[in-house]
């Protein structure tokens, strides 16, 4: 039995992604700090069981375990000539876990550094660098990319046109992190939600979403109503159809983390995550998942609220 496409899909309403890879990893005993994408190559067992704990939970999508896989990242690690190889792989695993029913989506995070004048990176660079590492996706064999907590709008931008140029016409997710900042939300580079939505959605991103940040339940729910908001008033400059063109995701931590001996703990439950995901739903959000502190338990927590 094939499967609509990922593009069609998102535009049939509610659509579940997955929760964290990073905190899980580390709650199954890999120690911060190590390279998670090395483990697709070193311990493929390990991120396979989580993927598939998440399709279990009634995730509709998981995400390559390929977040830090951009050739800058994998750099810091001493792995610039494996790009190829642990998002190839990494595509592979996330596949073998969602089969021929379920999505995968390719993840691509930020490069750690800043564009010129503020760091050292040129434009064409990140666009190299992005298009590799969307490549090394598609070869794995994804349906789709979801370029996720992104701090400038620059990179983000860059990253969702790279994704586009070489992802064979598959869609593209774009998602930044939000804090709250007095009564306004804007990532750590300044960036309002209005400019983000715009810019993302003119760059060609597919949905447009927010994830991670430092933010509450409660707040959350507000950025969710902001990005509906934004994106209707787009659109209803523009467009002629009622229904949206772009779609909206959210990927919230569970809650806002609070250190405990020097480490991040996330203490929201799958239950008050559920509420609060519904919350994001009602506000017009269709694409839903977790971020930081998420597990298969809150995605089935969330699931069973939303789909009843
Ligand atoms: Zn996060």
């Amino acid at each position: 039995m094939g499967k609509v496409s990922l593009r069609d899909r998102l535009r049939q309403g509610l659509f579940l992604l997955d929760g964290a890879m990073g905190t899980q990893l580390i709650a199954h005993g890999v120690e911060p700090g190590k390279c998670s994408e090395l483990l697709n190559l070193e311990s493929p067992g390990l991120v396979l069981r989580i993927h598939k704990a998440y399709i279990q939970a009634g995730s509709d999508a998981v995400l390559t375990n390929t977040f830090g896989g951009n050739g800058f990242a994998l750099t810091r690690h001493g792995l610039v000539n494996r790009v190829a190889d642990v998002n190839t792989a990494a595509a592979g695993l996330a596949r073998k876990a969602a089969g021929q029913t379920k999505y995968v989506l390719g993840d691509i995070g930020p490069t750690g550094d800043f564009l010129e004048p503020l760091g050292s990176l040129k434009p064409n660079q990140l666009t190299t660098v992005f298009a590799e590492q969307a490549k090394a996706l598609l070869a794995g064999g994804v349906d789709g990319f979801i370029i996720e907590t992104m701090a400038a709008v620059e990179e983000a931008t860059i990253a969702v046109k790279a994704a586009k140029s070489v992802g064979s016409g598959l869609p593209v997710l774009a998602s930044m992190s939000f804090d709250k900042r007095g009564p306004d939300f804007k990532t750590m580079m300044g960036v309002d939600v209005k400019t983000a939505v715009s810019t993302l959605i003119s760059a060609g991103a597919d949905a447009v979403g927010f994830n991670c940040g430092t933010t509450t339940l409660d707040e959350y729910v507000e950025l969710a109503k902001l990005f509906v908001s934004a994106v209707d008033a787009l659109e209803n400059t523009r467009a002629t159809s009622h229904e949206r063109r772009v779609a909206i995701f959210a990927e919230p931590n569970a809650g806002k983390p609070e250190l405990l001996d020097g480490k991040a703990v996330y203490k929201v439950t799958p239950d008050e995550f559920a509420v609060a995901a519904q919350k994001i739903y009602a506000a017009g959000v269709t694409i839903i998942g977790g971020c930081c502190g998420s597990t298969p338990d809150h995605i089935n927590a969330l699931a069973k609220k939303l789909r009843g």
